[in-house]
């Protein structure tokens, strides 16, 4: 099964991989052959913030793996799994013209069949920011890349700092459970107005969209202020609520200036801190975060 989706030309056409099966022998056969794998997660809805992941993974791995598994063991109840943008045909489409070997596509009985239980807790790092309102997220986020780290093996695995705590949990998670893959986070891409890219942004109004470009606008603000000198946390907090809360429809979850390691909340900045948030603007919660230096 090795590299055998390639033509003679050497032009690469993408295999689709539905089952755990197929794409442990896929991988097995990629090793085999002596090839690095890099493995991107996915909930799909493909756009260029994902493209960027995939795009860096190329650069350093010889086959790239795409999971695309919309995961419902992170979302609660009153979340948004039902209605969470999906789109195959196109998602497949973008993969194949980003040169993307394996698309790992599993239908949700495929990982979590009939009794399954297992969750992988991170107690300390998952409670913090997000995990305050989405207090099984990080659990089933961990565990879902847990297994695709069983399934793919991957030689490195890729991840965007625009779920900065997510990133985290998983540098955290590879650490602590001797995951032989090395993590590496990608920067956030924005659209022309400074929004983060988001499968989530589909949600938005036109009006919310223009809102939305608040959330990095009180980041780059926090930034300027530290920069003119600026310490008080309170103070950067405060002019940060007031760049969001002057835009319509939005309703800040939280805004937190915290350790960039431990996600602890700061009383004062000395060193490196990180300024997270999360805003919802009509049916989307979105976040952003930035590290801001002195
Ligand atoms: P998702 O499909 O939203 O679960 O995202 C899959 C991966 O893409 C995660 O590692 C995200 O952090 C990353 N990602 C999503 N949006 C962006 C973005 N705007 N810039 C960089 N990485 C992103």
């Amino acid at each position: 099964m090795s590299a055998d989706h390639r033509t003679q030309s050497g032009r690469s056409s993408m295999k689709v991989v539905p089952t755990v099966s197929e794409m442990r022998l896929c991988s097995e056969a990629e090793k085999k052959a002596g090839k690095t794998i890099g493995l991107v997660p996915t909930m799909g809805k493909l756009h260029e913030g994902h493209l960027s992941l995939i795009r860096k993974a190329k650069e350093e791995c010889d086959t790239i793996v795409v999971s695309l598994f919309v995961n419902p063991i992170q979302f609660s109840p009153n979340e948004d799994f039902r209605n969470y943008p999906r789109d195959f045909d196109k998602d497949k489409a973008l993969a194949e013209k980003s040169g993307v070997d394996f698309l790992f596509c599993p239908v949700q009985d495929e990982l979590y069949p009939s009794g399954f239980q297992t969750r992988i807790d991170l107690p300390g790092l998952a409670d913090k920011l997000c995990g305050k309102s989405r207090p099984i997220h990080f659990s089933g986020v961990a565990t879902v890349v847990m297994k695709l780290f069983q399934i793919v093996c991957p030689t490195k695995s890729y991840f965007g700092e625009k779920d900065y705590q997510q990133l985290l949990v998983i540098k955290r998670l590879v650490k602590d459970l001797d995951v032989n893959t090395e993590v590496t986070g990608c920067p956030i891409v924005r659209d022309s107005h400074g929004v983060a890219l988001s499968s989530r942004n589909a949600y938005l109004t036109p009006q919310e969209k223009v809102s939305a470009r608040s959330l990095n606008a009180s980041l780059s603000l926090a930034q300027s202020l530290m920069d003119s000198g600026e310490r008080n946390i309170s103070v950067i907090k405060k002019k940060m609520r007031e760049t969001i809360c002057g835009k319509p429809h939005t309703h800040i979850e939280y805004i937190s200036i915290c350790d960039p390691e431990t996600l602890e909340e700061l009383d004062r900045i000395e060193d490196k801190a990180l300024a997270a948030l999360a805003v919802r603007l009509g049916k989307a919660r979105l976040i952003d975060n930035r590290l801001l230096s002195t």
